[in-house]
């Protein structure tokens, strides 16, 4: 007997069928004499439609009022799935997140877990029931709830796996699995039998939203045994571990797009100490991330320096700069908002430099002009304009997946 949680995403519970499906797989892993814990998504759009309907009254509305309107939607998942069990005559139970005992930081909207107290899940576990809970949402400290960003309920369903010590973290989701690129999007994508760790969160967090990044942050670091799967098909999905077997054989694994960036460029800086700390310790204190920097070259004491940002924080960033400009000292600012983010992962090719060459005599063949380039040990991104980012991904992926052009 092991103890399994069970994810499934919006779209798996999106109508009745889906939810009795979903309610059929998981009593038929039940039968077998497994405990079972379920964490469930808001059904299909619920969630898109929950934050349009507030937008009708208040497009300013507090972050504990949005979270409170936003955890409704997993509540009609577990309570509509909870009945379908009990038609199938099964004892079961659903536990919103506070119930569950899922504690979480204060910042709302976007919660970070600190604990989860599971004894109340224990005792219904001990009873015999199959458990669901609420993904996506938490409790603070001052008896509020919290939600945990958008796609938080894989987080919600690993830091339960890793809180229950459980043997399985089963995802399921609309694809069969982690694949090289988004399957929906990338023709000839394939399905990965396995990921590491590793590369699972540089996808993630590039852009690949099949699994939320911080839930393969924290499936690291409990060593949670992860696998994602379709709810539809009952094929085999991809496993997500610390170590595979095939990881010498392949230099990347997969390819991501991230379109949530835009680019802010601050030209006719003097080029002398302490300009790129004064900007960037700015942006720090607003607490406004920067991905990508890219300096120019000095020449006649001048230079340029261009960074990115998450789109949603492009236009405070530019304020913040515009005010601070006796303060920092350059010409003028530009912000571009037409950007995406390409990226190829792999952790192998850190010992093989022609991968990066690969990917931009890709995008050279397809006429694709790069902005900015940033790479790492396991990763090589690149900024493009928003509307080659699609070609891009399909031109990469063709040279380094296609049976004839790749040979990965
Ligand atoms: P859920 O509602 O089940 O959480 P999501 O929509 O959050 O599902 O994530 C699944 C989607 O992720 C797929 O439908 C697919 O379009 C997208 N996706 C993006 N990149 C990948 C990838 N590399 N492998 C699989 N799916 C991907
Ligand atoms: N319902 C939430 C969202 O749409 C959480 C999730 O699906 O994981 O973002
Ligand atoms: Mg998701």
């Amino acid at each position: 007997m092991a103890l399994i949680v069970q994810k499934f995403g919006g779209s798996s519970v999106a109508n009745a069928d889906r939810v009795r499906n979903v309610a059929r797989i998981i009593t038929e892993t039940y039968r077998k004499g497994h405990n079972v814990v379920v964490v469930l998504s808001a059904q299909g759009d619920t969630t898109d439609d929950l934050i349009e309907k507030a937008k009708e009254l208040n497009p300013h509305a507090s972050k504990r009022e949005m979270d409170m309107l936003l955890a409704t939607g997993e509540q009609i998942s577990i309570s509509l799935c909870a009945m379908a069990i009990e038609a199938m005559g099964y004892q079961v139970v659903s536990l919103t997140g506070w119930q569950a005992g899922m504690h979480t930081d204060a910042a709302h909207s976007n919660a970070r877990i600190k604990r989860i107290q599971t004894e109340r899940i224990q005792t219904e576990l001990d009873k015999k029931k199959i458990v669901l809970v609420a993904g996506f949402q938490g409790i603070n400290q001052y008896g509020d709830i919290t939600t945990l960003g958008r796609g938080g309920s894989d987080t919600s369903a690993v830091a339960l796996a890793a809180a229950l010590h459980a043997d399985l973290c089963q995802i399921y989701t609309d694809v069969d699995g982690v694949y090289t690129a988004d399957p929906r999007n990338v023709t000839g994508a394939r399905k990965l039998e396995e990921i590491t760790f590793d590369e699972m969160l540089e996808l993630a967090s590039l852009g690949a939203q099949v699994l939320h990044n911080r839930s393969v942050e924290m499936a690291k670091r409990y060593n949670v045994n992860l696998e994602v799967l379709s709810s539809f098909t009952g094929n085999p999905g991809t496993k997500v571990k610390e170590v595979v077997k095939s990881m010498e054989k392949t230099h990347v694994s997969g390819v991501a797009k991230d379109k949530d960036v835009a680019r802010i460029a601050l030209i006719g800086l003097a080029d002398e100490p302490g300009i790129a700390f004064k900007i960037f310790s700015l942006l720090a204190k607003h607490k406004i991330n920067v991905d990508i920097i890219l300096q120019s070259i000095g020449r006649d004491s001048s230079k340029d320096i261009s960074f990115t940002v998450a789109r949603g924080d492009a236009e405070e960033a530019k304020r913040i700069l515009e005010e601070n400009q006796q303060y920092i000292g350059f010409q003028s600012v530009e912000l571009s908002t037409h950007v995406a983010k390409v990226s190829i992962v792999g952790a192998g090719m850190i010992n093989n430099p022609g991968v990066a060459c690969k990917m931009f005599e890709a995008l050279s063949s397809a006429s694709i002009n790069i902005n900015m380039i940033s790479t790492s040990e396991i990763k090589v991104s690149v900024l493009v304009d928003e509307r080659d980012a699609d070609r891009a991904v399909q031109a990469i992926h063709d040279r380094f997946f296609s049976e004839f052009g790749g040979n990965n």
